[in-house]
């Protein structure tokens, strides 16, 4: 039966308290296991409507006893950066009183799996995976959090830690739909791509900054280098960007919804009805082939290509217009560095050095992509 509990996080200041709300479908324990969040992000709205349109297909299916495996939903993940509203302006990605991106920083527990597992494994696929499991849950039962941000991603990695398929629900600023996730799972998670409909898959694995998909999954991936890929599984940890901000309306969660359901019917979380499987004609590639187009003056963005246009190398993409200039008010040309789509641009015209303004994807690694690969 589908239950709904509720965690209080530790206050930030006296007097107010804020909670995560948790719902549960299908057995505890049941396999697979999938865990949903949205909005980490808090001003990423799109992706808790999505959510709360899962909603009641879950409570449905987990009334009808369709549920074969266990589901977690966090329709709100980030309760806390919902109040960040200053001026009348939404700002959700930083944890104020620290400055941090609130999807940065996860507990890493990877060291202490490792040395948890050392010397026990070699049981079988299953048996280790799950020793993993419950190492990386033990680890997570011990870290000790020190702020308002850092208790928030605990509260949630414990959540998400041991499930087969996690599913990290954002926007973009002004974007088309795109996933990242680790290339160990392509091309199977081109159903969850094609289903959607997704234009622009990124594998990613150790981009730097701890995002939350990528922390959940480092420990799995850790081990697997000392093992084996076949020793243990992988969950599938996706961000799921919900194109972008702006697109929060009936029409766009009504699809994304019914795309997540039957993404768990096909994974078999869920017994029902799949439907027709839409094929994935979008691109695939690294996240190195991800070129972020970076305004390198100060000025007016604005864009000459339309989110959704192939772009070939030098292409102008956005001019970054001076309005106090009296010669050539085009202080900045930004070009592609490679062919692809530009697939993602900001909702914001307000350009300085440095800001990153847009985002084609090709499909070969790009020489400048090193490092962290993650903006702040
Ligand atoms: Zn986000």
């Amino acid at each position: 039966m589908a239950t709904c509990s509720t965690i209080n996080l530790a206050r930030h200041a006296v007097g107010t308290q804020h909670s995560l709300k948790v719902w549960r479908f299908g057995q505890s324990g049941a396999s697979p296991k999938v865990y949903i969040q949205a909005s980490m992000h808090a001003d990423e709205l799109p992706a808790s409507l999505a959510a709360a349109k899962l909603l009641p297909k879950l409570i449905a299916a987990d009334e009808a006893g369709k549920v074969a495996g266990e589901v977690i939903l966090v329709p709100v993940a980030n309760p806390v950066g919902l109040n960040n509203v200053s001026l009348r302006s939404h700002n959700g990605r930083y944890h104020l009183p620290t400055g941090e991106n609130y999807n940065r920083g996860f507990h890493d527990v990877s060291d202490a799996v490792l040395n948890a597992i050392d010397g026990r494994m070699a049981n079988g696929r299953d048996a280790d995976t799950q020793l993993v499991k419950r190492e990386v849950a033990n680890a997570l039962a011990d870290a000790t959090p020190a702020n308002e941000a850092q208790v928030l991603r605990l509260e949630l990695m414990r959540l998400a830690c041991d499930a087969d398929i996690v599913l990290d629900l954002h926007t973009d600023s002004e974007a088309q739909m795109h996933l990242y996730l680790d290339e160990d799972h392509w091309p199977q998670a081109a159903d969850l791509a094609g289903l959607l409909d997704a234009k622009v898959v990124m594998f990613a694995r150790a981009s730097g900054g701890g995002p939350f998909e990528e922390t959940i999954a480092w420990p799995y991936v850790r081990a697997r280098e000392i093992y084996g890929a076949d020793a243990i599984d992988l969950p599938l940890t996706v961000v799921v960007e919900l194109r972008g901000k702006y697109d929060a309306s009936h029409e766009l969660s009504d699809f994304d919804a019914d795309a997540l359901y039957r993404f768990m019917c096909c994974r078999g979380v869920i017994a029902d009805d799949q439907g027709a499987l839409p094929e994935f004609t979008g691109i695939a590639a690294p996240f190195t082939a991800t070129d972020t187009l970076t305004a390198k003056a100060a000025g007016i963005v604005v864009y000459v290509a339309d989110v959704g246009q192939m772009v070939k190398a030098g292409d102008v993409v956005a001019e970054i217009i001076d309005p106090l200039s009296e010669g050539d008010m085009v202080a900045d040309r930004i070009a592609a560095a490679a062919d692809g789509l530009f697939f993602a641009r900001s909702i914001q015209r307000l350009a300085w050095p440095g800001v990153t303004i847009g985002k084609v994807q090709g499909t070969e690694a790009l020489s400048h992509r090193t490092g962290k690969l993650l903006y702040d």
